[in-house]
Formats: structure tokens, sequence, C-alpha cells
């Protein structure tokens, strides 16, 4: 199958991705888990895993159960944590499938304890820390004995212990600085008491790349994964790029009169005889409702007029004569040497890059290039 079968697509090229995964295992020098919760951050949770094991990714950091179980399903025989809630209902099928758990509070923790011992098998834990999150994570005054009791238990097995960073793709490092400070405290303290010592790890993309001193055995990269920075100003490691494009097609064009009413509500009018064309990608594929969009069309920028709808909207063609019905359009991605990255797409939206990827609808076909 070609693209040619697409109106509406996301092209994720598996062979960036492979690579942006080695370079930032090089640029760790510890393992990589791969952060693959929200579909992979948009890319399709099951090619981009099953690529990435392939690789040579030993771990797979989700936030929900479901999609822990998910992966099992399609083969994924990597560890894999699942980062948040699990429901009580679900942690059975989370021992039997060998599934790691986070844990962050004393009652879930006794939850687990008697679900294990239960069905007579460990379950393995990764403990949070809240080190100055102020979300999932137990706090630091009652950590040891928190540590001490999951150390206790002869069905739990105590495999991780991870805090989380608030700020660490901020200019301002103080805060992440003693977050640090606070959890090596912690380990140190715990290390006395302890024989094995769990896996250590605490850095998301931004922690892995400001904050060398933070990797500890393990880091979880999500963002800079799938090649883009986790905020305005940070460098990714060298040859990290962009594993995903979003394109549609120029499917109409027309020559409208001037003062001709364009889209729902007539937000915009025709201003003299204009080039307007139809482009296959709406709000329903998670193009925002919005003035401002702009796309690429044979290598240059053009906007989009009128109100964005659910599977349309329409450009203005004037400054491309030659435009043709069928025509690739880059919604996000490059064309021609031009860019327009996710990152320029949230300025435009007043968000974050993450939410951009994260925002693109299940409904849009995923076709991977360079599969190994
Ligand atoms: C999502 C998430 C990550 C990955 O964050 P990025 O900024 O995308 O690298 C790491 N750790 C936890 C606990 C997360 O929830």
């Amino acid at each position: 199958m070609t693209s040619d079968n697409f109106g509406t697509w996301l092209e994720i090229d598996l062979r960036v991705l492979r690579e942006n995964y080695l370079r930032m295992v090089e640029e760790a020098g510890t393992l990589v888990m791969p952060i693959v919760k929200a579909n992979a951050y948009g890319h399709g949770l099951e090619r981009v895993a099953l690529e990435l094991q392939a690789a040579g990714a030993e771990w797979f950091g989700v936030a929900r159960v479901e999609e822990a179980l998910f992966l099992r399903d399609i083969g994924v025989d990597s560890n894999i944590l699942v980062l948040g809630y699990t429901p009580p209902t679900r942690v059975a099928h989370a021992i039997n499938h060998d599934i790691s758990l986070a844990v962050y509070d004393m009652d879930v923790a006794h939850e687990y304890v008697t679900q294990a011992e239960g069905m007579g098998k460990a379950i393995h834990l990764h403990a949070k820390i809240d080190t100055g999150m102020g979300r999932l994570g137990i706090l630091l005054d009652g950590a040891i004995p928190f540590l001490q009791f999951l150390n206790s238990q002869s069905y739990l097995h105590l495999e991780g212990i991870f805090t989380h960073f608030a700020c660490a793709d901020e200019p301002e490092k103080e805060i992440t600085r003693l977050q640090i400070r606070q959890f090596n405290t912690l380990l140190e303290q715990f290390k006395k008491t302890n024989k094995k010592p769990p896996l250590i790890h605490s850095a998301n993309s931004a922690g892995t790349i400001n904050f060398p001193e933070a990797r500890y055995d393990m880091v979880r990269a999500g963002i800079a994964l799938y090649g883009h920075p986790p905020a305005h100003g940070m460098a990714l490691p060298p040859k990290v790029t962009p594993a995903i494009s979003w394109k549609t097609r120029l499917i109409s064009i027309k020559e409208l009169p001037a003062g001709y009413g364009v889209s729902y509500g007539h937000r915009y009018h025709t201003k003299k005889e204009e080039r307007i064309g139809v482009i296959a990608v709406g709000y329903g594929d998670g193009l925002r409702r919005r003035p401002g969009n702009k796309v690429l069309i044979r290598g240059k920028k053009v906007d989009i007029v009128g109100n964005v709808c659910m599977d349309q909207c329409m450009v203005q063609l004037d400054r491309l004569p030659d435009a043709e019905i069928g025509d690739e359009v880059v919604i996000m991605g490059k064309q021609n040497g031009e860019e327009i990255s996710a990152t320029d797409i949230a300025d435009e939206w007043g968000t974050i890059n993450y939410e951009i990827i994260c925002g693109l609808a299940a409904r849009m076909p995923r076709y991977y290039l360079n599969a190994k």
C-alpha cells in the first residue's frame, strides 16, 4: 500500500524513530525506557513498540494498564511499567502478564499485597516518590517507611524507585536541582537498609538532556524520542528529528468571484477574484477550528481561510497558480525544504508540541515508512 491510497494521513518514518532511540541511548549512556502512552504520542502504539523492541528497548512506559495489556497482546515481551493508576480489578491481569505497576500510596500498596498473596504470585512494583511535582508519589517524609514496607513483603518485588521532574524543561534549573538532591538523600538513606538496590529512574526527555546527573539506571524518554524538543530553545541530541508528518491533499480548486463568502459563517470573503482550494483535513482530524492555520503546498506556506470544517478546510492559492488537484499538502512536517513543526503549530495554538501530536485523531491512517 502506498500513500496514494489516502486523502489524509500520518506518515511515520520508523527508521527515524529507531535512530532517535539509538541516539537517545547514546546520549543517556544508560537504559532508555521509551514512553509509549497516548498511542505512542499519536504515532501508533503497536508499530512503535514492536519497532523499538526490535531496536533493543528492554522497558516500555505507559500511563494505563490497558496500554500495557495491549502491548502483551501484540507480543511485546520487554518489561512494561504502568506509570499511572491501576484499578484494583485489573491488578490480577497485571500480575498474570508480568506488568510492573507504580505504587505511590500505602493503601494501594496494601491492596497490591492482598491480591498478590491471594494469587500466590509476586507483583513487580516501582515506588513513586514525590520530590516536588505535586502529582503522584509518596511525600519524602513518609518515603522511608513506605519503601521498607514494600521491601518487607514476600509477594512484593520492589523493582524500582522513581520520581518525576516538574520543571526540567525550564531555563531555571534550581527547582530540578532541589528535586535531585532530595531524591539522592532518600536513596542514600534507603541504601543503608536495603540488600539489593532496585532500578532508579527520574529523568523524562528534558531531564535526560539537561541533567546528566539524574540519569541513574534508566531514563524515561517520550517527546525527544519522537523527535520534538521538550521546550522552546531546548536542543535535542544531534540528528534526533521528527518521525511523524501530517499530510492531506488538495481536493478542489476554484476561482471564486470577489466578495464571495467562504466556509461556515462566511468568516472570510474574497477581496477580489481569488483562487481558493479545498483540502481534506478538518477538526475531526485534530486541526483546530481557529484562525491563523497554515499548510505547505508545493513547498510554500499558504493560509487556511474561513472556518475549519470537520473534514475539510479552504486554502488561499493565489501564490500557487500551478497547484493541482491531488497535490500533497503538509500540515506538519517538511516539504521542499520548508517546515511546519509541531512546535510551530503549538505556538500558533497557544499550547505545547506534546498536545499537538497527542491530538492527532485516531481516524487518520498511520502510514509507516522504512519498516525493518
Ligand atoms: C509522560 C512521562 C514521561 C515522558 O515525558 P517526556 O517529557 O515526553 O519525555 C516520563 N515519565 C513520566 C512519569 C511520564 O508520565
